[in-house]
């Protein structure tokens, strides 16, 4: 016998818990299949243990510029890793606890397996099957790993996060997000790290100030950057090293641990989405429309699945207008994925949202776009050795200037672009920037003051 359900959700990450959430509280009857731990990628093994991570690297620079503040701190014990982690596991644990008890409230069924389709209106999971008119694929994605030698030998940011202890030599394998956060990660934490590019630029989704004013800060900190070193093969030595052999014959070495940024791939293999006649793209990626429809009805996708902005808000945006279309007689609600607002949690961090400098000349022209930009070493760092700048730039279209782009690079900008982002969604234009007084003195005023 089926279990009749009015939504079933196949994932128990961002996406899938908001859509479930939101469904449930307009009265649908709704369970959700969980393969791993409720709260997904972001909670377990993303977003969460990252800014974990990342704000004791953040702390770590604190103290290195502590002294020339005028705190006399004695030299002590190295950074206390397994303290850390385990601190972090438990506060990752609370969080799991805590989505459970919110399913419970709801009266949301949660079924632990690994769900696949039967057909259009069924899953099958752990022996049980599961019927319902709606049924959501929110099943996100997994790192993907290179197709050479020894790929095995590396990690990803899955085990990242299962590290017992920080490797003192370290390379990062990628230019995007997580090879960003990874590497200033592992370098604030001390550890002598190299970011390994396959061509030479980091974030190259991004405006390319950002990628080239990180770049030059990581080498600054003593972060090696190796370019044009697009991995050939992964080998350990026979001192236990790693050796990574690039195309052009080079090997970097020695390395205790190397790590695999280079992308997601999508989580559908068993997912048995031929018997309900969903269809992927060219990359694997479930397609949707704007409603988030996929090619089958009565079947949706949200969130990392659907290969667009692999965020965290992102996929839970999604969930949530679709419940309030299916369920909460929103017949038009859906999400709009432009000017979405991100950070990379480098060290400094990056914070963006709208287009690119490059993006907007493509699509406007260039006689339409003017770009403001201003660099500046924050003065926090007027008393540090250390001078990292500050970047940043404001992309505008058109004769009333309207702000299409914000891009900065520096301590702050990961807080200080969601109010911005709501300043771009508005459609504000330069003169609207500069009416706004300015908050001094922090890095921010520069945003509304440049000229
Ligand atoms: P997921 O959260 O991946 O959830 C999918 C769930 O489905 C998983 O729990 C999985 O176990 C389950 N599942 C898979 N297949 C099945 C099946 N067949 N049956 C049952 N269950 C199944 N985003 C941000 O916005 N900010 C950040 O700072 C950030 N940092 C990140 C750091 C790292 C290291 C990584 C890897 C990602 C980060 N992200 C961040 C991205 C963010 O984690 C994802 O965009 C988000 O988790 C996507 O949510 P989702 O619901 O699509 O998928
Ligand atoms: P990204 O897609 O951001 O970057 C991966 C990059 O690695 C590629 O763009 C490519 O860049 C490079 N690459 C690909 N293949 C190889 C290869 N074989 N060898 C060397 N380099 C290669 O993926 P990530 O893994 O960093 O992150 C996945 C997604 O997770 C992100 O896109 C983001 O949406 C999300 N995320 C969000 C975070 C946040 O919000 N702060 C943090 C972490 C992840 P190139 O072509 O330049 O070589």
């Amino acid at each position: 016998m089926a279990d009749q359900f009015d939504f079933v959700v196949i994932g128990a990450g961002s996406g899938g818990l908001a859509a479930a959430q939101r469904a449930a509280e307009y009265g649908a009857k709704v369970a959700i299949v969980e393969s791993g731990l409720l709260g997904g990628t972001c909670v377990n093994v993303g977003c969460v243990p990252k800014k974990v991570m990342w704000n004791a690297a953040d702390i770590a620079d604190g103290l290195e510029d502590a002294a020339e503040y005028g705190f006399r701190l004695v030299a002590g014990e190295p950074h206390d890793w397994p303290l850390l982690k385990s601190k972090r596991d438990a506060y990752v644990a609370r969080l799991n606890g805590i989505y459970a008890s919110n399913l419970a409230k709801r009266h949301i069924e949660v079924v632990q397996g690994r769900a696949s389709f039967v057909n259009g209106r069924t899953v099958e999971v752990a022996g049980r099957t599961l019927t319902a008119p709606h049924i959501l694929i929110a099943v996100g994605g997994r790192p993907m790993l290179p197709d050479i030698p020894g790929a095995e030998l590396g990690i990803t940011s899955d085990e990242f996060f299962e590290l017992e202890k920080r490797p003192d030599r370290v390379a990062v394998v990628g230019s995007g997000y997580i090879a960003v956060e990874l590497t200033s990660i592992f370098a604030g934490l001390g550890a002598k790290a190299t970011l390994v590019l396959r061509g030479h630029k980091a974030l190259k989704d991004f405006d390319s100030m950002l990628g080239e004013a990180m770049l030059k800060i990581m080498r600054d900190e003593g972060i090696e950057v190796a370019t044009n070193a697009w991995p050939f093969a992964l080998e350990r030595t026979s001192t236990g090293a790693l050796d990574l052999e690039v195309r052009d014959g080079r090997k970097l070495t020695p390395f205790d641990a190397v790590v695999w940024a280079i992308g997601r791939v999508p989580a559908v293999e068993d997912l048995g989405l031929e018997r309900a006649g969903v269809a992927l793209d060219a990359y694997g990626f479930i397609m949707t429309d704007k409603y988030q429809v996929t090619s089958a009805e009565g079947i949706y996708a949200v969130g990392d699945v659907t290969g667009r902005a692999q965020l965290t808000p992102v996929a839970i945006a999604a969930g949530r207008r679709l419940s309030d279309r299916l369920f909460g007689g929103q017949p038009d609600r859906y999400l709009d994925y432009d000017n979405v607002p991100t950070v990379v949690f480098g060290h400094p961090p990056i914070g963006t949202v709208g287009l690119t400098e490059e993006a907007a000349r493509a699509k406007y022209g260039d006689e339409e776009v003017t770009v403001f930009r201003s660099g500046f070493v924050p003065m926090y760092h007027a008393l540090t050795t250390r001078k990292p700048r500050t970047d940043m730039k404001l992309v505008t279209v058109g004769p009333e200037k309207r702000v299409v782009g914000v891009h900065v690079i520096g301590p702050g900008a990961d807080e200080m672009m969601q109010g911005f982002a709501v300043a771009v969604r508005m459609g504000a234009t330069k003169r609207d920037f500069d009416d706004t007084v300015a908050i001094h003195p922090t890095s921010a005023e520069e945003l509304v003051t440049m000229r």
